[in-house]
């Protein structure tokens, strides 16, 4: 890419589109890897190429994601620097699969005994237990993550010795209901298909169209997946990760008491009052969970209020309408499913949790999250992954464009600036404090009184009209609002925000919770009730934005790698090419600045210290005779390796080189010593 005659967007999308009907689905521009998602699957995964990609050069092979791999791993193990990559790009892309063949790619070049092995199988089947459990079919992904995932392996001289997944907002809201075309979590489908019959009818699994929360758009099935087998992986999985059986039932127990829960049917009997349509629904989601059916229904139907009479508290039970009680299941369904999903990482965590203390201990982390959405409706949900999306694409920027330029200024290296847009505008009008971005008015209108009102969601339209309009980013629209993100437009309707964002368990449930029978239910409500406390519970838009921001914060003290996704079309089919579709990616992406800064600029740079320690082997027989500056120190090692003078710079701190070749023949050296 850095090679084009000329450095403009349709030339970027001709390069790419003439190397992906060649079936080339990678592209470099200097480190950053670009991938095309082929839909089929390449010859190039083979151990063939894991070996190839093995400590070679960047230029000796073609790109590959095992090369970036290995860059990752290399300079971890030689640099002693912790590492991260960062796989963007939108829904479909192909994030999930690359982010898989990195941590493939890792487990077959690190070495290590026992506890290696155990860390890499608990990693490699962390992926398909969390996809069924975390990922659905939606209109742009048969196998779309639902929740974003940052992996750290931690590695000891090179050898895993444990791990840790952190994992972000769950599209909880799947359980209950979906878009038309789209089906919920896979692990109903694969429990409901695939679990052997005798077992099925213990827990009244059935066919998915039996069960209100699946059968809304009657869609049951998606292209390329096959239920039952994954039912059976999913149970290796579990497995692997040292879930024991008990559990095992105890988490089927679950997942088909959220089903049953959601065929309880509300109907009203006068005066706005709700009651259970037919008594024989609370029987079998009562069992399930192992609560008292009668505890069952008056938490469905009726809430506690408490009124206080000066120093007396009164308790009293007020009837919910039909609307209330649907709301009160359906958020029971949800808390159930989060809190099980947080549990299955938990136990993931605790199975590759590091056993002995040591202080050399380096990190390397991939970033897998849900990219960016646009969808016809854009509720809650796509705000908060878009604004992660945000994030992201602000460290991009102020790491590969920003810091690029600003540290050529700091070190005094001849350069001209390049222009680029910085979305950190758009960050702040969804962050800041003061003024109030679109989440500190959120969380204003929910703390109100108002905020539990039926016209909250109004109420929050007009007073973000009021704090955010001079914001050029911001439009006002006759749903909601809409934000001008990095990657486009957005629309968001304003319905169900409040309530979403308030997302709150309430305090009725979590006590029913722990009124269960069932130990493994009872402990994932470990929660203290304390219904007297003006604690405002902490918003799911409040929680999203520190998630985030410990994310930039850890991601920050690694050296990042970036791989940037794109969907060559919507169809899924391979070799079909949609131009325009990728143009918009190409450009969103910044690909082109990427190009320009990488490309004016210096491939290369290390601190004095850090690439002498690299590269001193390459002048063995004169070094021990060498003393003087590290400064010096580098220009006796660029001299004996004969790099040419006006290939590279001296800063103040750091040697900067041009053209990676250069520094390549420096690698090829290297590698001659050994
Ligand atoms: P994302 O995580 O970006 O939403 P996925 O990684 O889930 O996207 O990819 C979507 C689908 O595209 C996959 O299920 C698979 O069918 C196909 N796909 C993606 N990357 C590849 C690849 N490298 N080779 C073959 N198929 C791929
Ligand atoms: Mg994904």
């Amino acid at each position: 890419m850095t090679l084009l005659s000329e450095i403009k967007d349709s030339a970027i999308v001709e390069n790419l589109k003439k190397r992906f009907l060649n079936d080339w689905i990678f592209t470099y521009i200097g480190p950053v890897l670009i991938s095309v998602n082929p839909f089929k699957p390449m010859k190039y995964f083979t151990h063939k190429e894991i070996d190839l990609y093995q400590g070679a050069a960047q230029y000796e092979n073609p790109p590959h994601v095992y090369a970036l791999a290995d860059t990752m791993y290399r300079n971890m193990t030689i640099d002693n620097e912790n590492q991260c990559v960062i796989i963007s790009g939108e829904s479909g892309a192909g994030k999930t699969f690359v982010a898989k063949y990195i941590m493939s790619y890792l487990s077959q070049v690190s070495g290590g005994g026992q506890t290696a092995q155990q860390v890499k199988d608990v990693i490699l089947q962390s992926n398909p237990l969390l996809e069924a459990f975390g990922n659905a079919k939606t209109v742009r992904n048969n196998n779309s993550s639902r929740f974003g995932k940052y992996v750290e392996i931690l590695f000891d001289s090179g050898q895993p010795v444990g791990g840790k997944i952190s994992n972000f907002l769950l599209e909880k809201s799947r359980v209950v209901t979906q878009n038309p075309n789209e089906r919920g979590f896979h692990i109903f489908y694969q429990f409901c298909r695939g679990m052997p019959s005798e077992m099925r009818e213990d827990f009244g699994l059935t066919d998915p169209d039996y069960f209100n929360y699946l059968n809304l758009h009657q869609c049951y099935e998606v292209d390329g997946t096959d239920d039952v087998a994954d039912y059976a992986e999913t149970i290796t999985a579990m497995t692997t990760i040292g879930l024991i059986e008990e559990e095992q039932g105890n988490i089927v127990q679950i997942v088909a008491a959220i089903l049953h829960l959601g065929n309880i049917i509300f109907t009203e009997e006068g005066n706005d009052k709700a009651i259970v349509e037919n008594q024989e629904w609370l029987a079998f989601p009562a069992f399930l969970l192992q609560v008292e059916k009668a505890q069952l229904e008056k938490k469905l139907i009726s809430r506690v209020m408490e009124t206080r009479w000066g120093s007396k508290t009164e308790r009293l039970d007020v009837t919910s309408n039909v609307q209330q009680a649907e709301t009160t299941r359906d958020a029971l369904a949800k808390g159930l499913y989060a809190r099980l999903f947080d549990y299955l990482v938990k136990k993931t965590n605790e199975a590759m949790k590091m056993k002995t203390k040591s202080n050399g201990v380096l990190n390397l982390g991939i970033l897998d999250i849900y990219g960016f959405e646009i969808f016809q409706k854009n509720g809650f949900e796509q705000f908060c992954i878009n604004f992660v999306n945000e994030k992201l694409q602000q460290i991009f920027i102020e790491l590969t464009l920003k810091a690029e330029q600003e540290e050529y200024v700091q070190e005094g290296i001849q350069w001209t600036p390049i222009e680029y847009f910085n979305n950190a505008i758009v960050c702040q009008l969804i962050e800041e404090k003061r003024p109030p971005g679109v989440m500190a008015v959120l969380d204003d209108v929910c703390s109100s009184q108002h905020g539990v009102n039926e016209g909250a969601d109004t109420n929050l339209k007009s007073k973000l009209m009021e704090n955010c309009r001079k914001n050029q980013h911001f439009q006002d629209n006759a749903q909601g609002f809409a934000i001008h993100h990095y990657a486009g437009v957005v629309s968001y309707n304003v319905e169900g925000f409040c309530e979403r964002n308030k997302d709150v368990f309430n305090v009725d449930l979590i006590e029913l919770m722990q009124s269960s029978r069932c130990l493994f239910i009872k402990n994932l409500f470990p929660d203290v009730v304390d219904r007297s406390s003006k604690k405002r519970p902490i918003t799911a838009g409040a929680k999203i934005k520190s998630q985030a921001n410990d994310l930039v914060k850890s991601l920050m003290l690694c050296t990042p790698h970036y791989i940037r996704c794109i969907k060559p079309n919507e169809t899924k089919k391979p070799l079909d090419w949609e131009g325009v579709r990728v143009a918009h990616q190409v450009e969103y992406l910044g690909l082109k600045e990427n190009i320009r800064v990488r490309r004016a600029g210096f491939a290369y740079r290390r601190p004095f210290e850090k690439f002498l320690h690299r590269y001193a082997i390459l002048t063995k027989d004169t070094w021990n005779k060498w003393s003087g500056s590290p400064q010096n120190g580098v220009l006796h090692i660029m001299k004996s390796a004969k790099i040419r003078q006006d290939e590279f710079q001296m800063g103040q701190t750091k040697v900067f080189v041009k053209a990676p070749e250069s520094l390549f023949l420096l690698e090829e050296s290297r590698e001659k010593q050994f």
